[in-house]
């Protein structure tokens, strides 16, 4: 569950966290189209971020429901109301900074795009966008992108990461499966739905057919 959550001043301060899910590029209408393992795992951190590229506010409003959450406008997001251009998140005396990343590459690359976009010290730089992974620490700042959970082009897995903060800050990568076994599943699941449907067996219908 959750753990606590105190606000103060424009940043959040928040206390005693330790485990972060960090999520982008889900390019999804609902939580349902993610796996199960991985809502499963995001049920038992004590907050979500989504960098960004949700795709839809129903998938917004479903990642509220599941866990503490923040999240940030990716650049297919401008129709979701109240999603930040960036954010900050302070855990454990430690400033994470957070964003989708579009338009931060040019002209000197990502290191120089994304750690202009704040104030101050970071020790960490959460960002999508690339759906490409990284994992790596420059001049004292953790840079981690956790790639697509959809795994859309060009990333050749489907992955998310979770955040440790204690004394140190890490993040580690977690790799779903490929995406043609993620495919086959998925067409698998809809054509029983659709089928299932058809043959008058189950009347409710969701977001996919
Ligand atoms: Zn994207
Ligand atoms: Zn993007």
């Amino acid at each position: 569950m959750p753990r606590s959550l105190i606000q103060e001043n424009s940043s959040d301060l928040i206390e005693n966290i330790m485990k972060i899910g960090v999520i982008a590029d889900t390019h999804v209408h609902r939580i349902s189209e993610l796996p199960t393992s991985l809502i499963n795992a995001l049920t038992r951190m004590d907050m979500v971020v989504h960098l960004g590229d949700f795709h839809s506010e129903d998938l917004v409003n479903d990642l509220k429901e599941i866990a503490d959450f923040r999240g940030v406008a990716g650049n297919h997001d401008g129709h979701i109301p109240g999603l930040p251009e960036k954010d900050l998140i302070e855990v454990n005396n430690k400033r994470i900074g957070i964003i989708h990343g579009h338009g931060c590459a040019f002209p000197f690359g990502f290191k120089w795009g994304l750690t202009t976009q704040f104030e101050g010290k970071l020790d960490a730089i959460l960002y999508g966008h690339t759906h490409s992974c990284r994992n790596t620490v420059e001049d004292g700042i953790l840079f981690f992108n956790p790639g697509s959970v959809i795994g859309r082009f060009p990333a050749m897995h489907r992955s998310y990461g979770i955040m440790t903060v204690e004394d140190e800050i890490s993040c580690e990568l977690i790799t779903l499966e490929t995406k043609r076994y993620y495919y086959l599943n998925r067409y698998i699941g809809l054509a029983s739905k659709a089928v299932s449907y058809c043959c008058g067996l189950n009347k409710s219908t969701d977001s996919y057919i």
